[in-house]
């Protein structure tokens, strides 16, 4: 349902963010959307439902606002709120007909890695997993006519590769398939991925989109309403995997902050980037921003405005040096998620388990909004603190 606007049209994305859409309570004229905890709806007198609104599953109205913000900023066709990354990544999957064969990227999001391989094992899906940075590997992946997904992620967890979405999109759509991305990390501030091609993007809003650490959320928006998004639909409302309004509430309000945050995350990690790469210590930094990372030129073309606020750093020593390095930090915080204002550094390899394909000697960064010089310093510390390659 659509609330009335003072904003007048062709206002820019930060405009759209900053304001909630320009939102207005009709009645009171709040200009902060309001929560509805209701989970159920008045018939009227007749019987029928001349409101529009039946039952909470379907129909909670605190969800529209974020979720036709998240539709404007990608521009997309229509918005789904889930209530977290992976409900939203697992309904896409779930959309397909059984058996349906899907192309995955080699290395992304370990937990969406594990369900589809899952899946894969299961026999509800069938699994091709390429390097996605690579377009004559996603080609001859495709099996034209019988392919029905290809699922990318860039820049992608957690060695930051770079994929090229609309070269994927179009390879994709000649062989039948539909292309959707996990967009988490580069955010619509930096990326639209259905401007290029793409029929769908998915977000982990846990991170950037709401921003402070304290909202489990995903979304889904197409570009297009057809039959796979019908079936998305049903899986949202069907299966129930829908954002509870205090959520959805807390989503909108972190929105509102979107730019401002990513922007001055993307000028840090590109700063620290830069330093860390001098570091005796560190063996080498994965970041799209340095011209020297293999996904730069891509990058460049591909984002606008920054190239996300996610690096990691291979530590020289190896895990032993890595976990040292991640135990001696005081200002950086030891923990996993990313894309909140607090920065976290994290151990991939030992939480994704004997299974994970990324090194040992690897450090995931998530840079917040610290002062940048604060997180160098610290960083530098404990990187030297890890000289001796034991755990305190
Ligand atoms: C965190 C994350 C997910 C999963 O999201 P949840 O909200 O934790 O369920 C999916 N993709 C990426 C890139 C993520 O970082």
């Amino acid at each position: 349902m659509s609330s009335p606007s003072s904003f007048p049209p062709g206002v820019r994305p930060e405009t759209l963010a900053a304001g909630a859409m320009g939102f207005e309570e009709p009645v009171s004229g709040a200009l902060v959307p309001p929560i509805a905890p209701a989970t159920t709806y008045l018939r009227d007198p007749d019987g029928g439902y001349g409101r529009g609104r039946i039952y909470g599953r379907p129909d909670n109205p605190t969800l529209e606002p974020p979720a036709r913000l998240l539709s404007a900023l990608e521009g997309g066709a229509d918005t789904l709120l889930f209530a977290s990354g992976m409900a939203a990544a697992t309904a896409v999957f779930q959309a397909l007909e059984p058996g349906s064969h899907v192309v995955i990227p080699r290395v992304f999001y370990w937990g969406l890695r594990a369900w589809i391989l899952e899946a894969g094992r299961r026999g509800l899906l069938r699994v091709e997993s390429v390097e996605t940075t690579d377009l004559a590997a996603v080609r001859a992946a495709l099996r034209p006519g019988e392919t029905r997904l290809v699922w990318l992620e860039t820049p992608a967890n957690p060695l930051w590769s770079v994929s090229d979405i609309a070269a994927v999109a179009d390879l994709a759509h000649q062989a039948g398939a539909a292309c959707c991305v996990d967009s988490t990390t580069a955010t619509p501030v930096l990326t639209r991925p259905l401007a290029l091609g793409a029929d769908l993007v998915m977000h982990s809003a846990t991170k950037y989109l709401n921003g402070h650490a304290d909202v489990l959320a995903g979304s889904v928006t197409t570009a297009t309403d057809d039959a796979l998004w019908a079936s998305i639909r049903a899986v949202h409302r069907q299966g129930g995997a829908l954002l509870g309004p205090f959520e959805a509430w807390l989503l909108g309000r972190g929105l509102r902050t979107l730019f401002a945050r990513v922007r001055w995350q993307c000028e840090s990690a590109l700063e620290l980037a830069g330093r860390l790469a001098a570091h005796p210590r560190v063996e080498a930094v994965l970041y799209p921003g340095l011209p020297e990372d293999p996904g730069h030129a891509l990058a460049a073309r591909q984002m606008s405005g920054g190239f996300g606020g996610m690096l990691s750093i291979r530590v020289k020593g190896g895990q032993d040096a890595a976990m040292a390095t991640a135990a001696a930090v005081r200002v950086w915080r030891r923990a996993t998620s990313l894309g909140g204002v607090e920065s976290l550094i994290e151990h991939r390899a030992s939480i994704e388990g004997p299974t994970s394909p990324v090194p040992g000697d690897l450090l995931r960064l998530s840079t917040g909004l610290e002062a940048v010089e604060d997180l160098y310093a610290d960083l530098a510390a404990a990187l030297e603190a890890s000289r001796s390659g034991t755990r305190p």
